[in-house]
């Protein structure tokens, strides 16, 4: 039966549906840097009303679109002000929630985080685990550079883009 409120499925053809999401955060001196649901000691903090997790944020986005349940801002918008400030690993685990009581399991996320900095290689298995413990389901993260171009190559910022796997449970 079609579910109120989103398209009707390919849940009930029991076809699995993919997601994707994208964040971006400008760097803020003096703020603790919260990425991949890890905080990264010396390097330097984004900006935002939350920790500004770009990492869960765009893989919250993917999980969300891929159940048809929207996305951050419709889930935990200002309208829901105990959501404020909430850490990237909290919001992911509630939309897991989200998604299983949708009626899906989550295949797996994976996510590409573009920036100068921090350099993601030595902690990139930590940033898994942080991640994939948050969904219980697995997370891939890898990144990249964009050459010294655009908003992330400059150094303003760090972005991400998620896509994500779910299939009916
Ligand atoms: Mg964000």
């Amino acid at each position: 039966m079609p579910v109120e409120g989103r398209p009707v499925s390919s849940a009930e053809r029991g076809l699995p549906r993919t997601g994707i999401g994208v964040d971006v955060h400008p760097f803020e001196a003096g703020r603790v840097l919260w990425l991949a649901c890890c905080e990264w000691p010396g390097e330097t903090g984004v900006g935002g009303h939350s920790d500004g997790d770009v990492a869960a944020h765009a893989a919250c986005d993917a999980l969300l679109s891929a159940a048809g349940l929207g996305d951050l801002g419709a889930i935990f918008g200002t309208d829901r002000p105990e959501w404020s400030g909430a850490s990237g690993a909290r919001l992911l685990a509630e939309v897991a929630r989200l998604v299983s009581e949708s009626g899906y399991v989550i295949g797996n996320v994976s996510v590409q985080i573009i920036g100068n900095r921090p350099k993601i290689g030595p902690r990139r298995l930590a940033a898994e685990q942080a991640m994939s413990a948050a969904i219980g389901a697995p997370v891939s993260v890898a990144a990249t550079t964009t050459d010294g171009l655009g908003l992330t190559g400059r150094g303003e910022g760090i972005a991400a883009i998620a896509t994500a796997l779910i299939a009916p449970a």
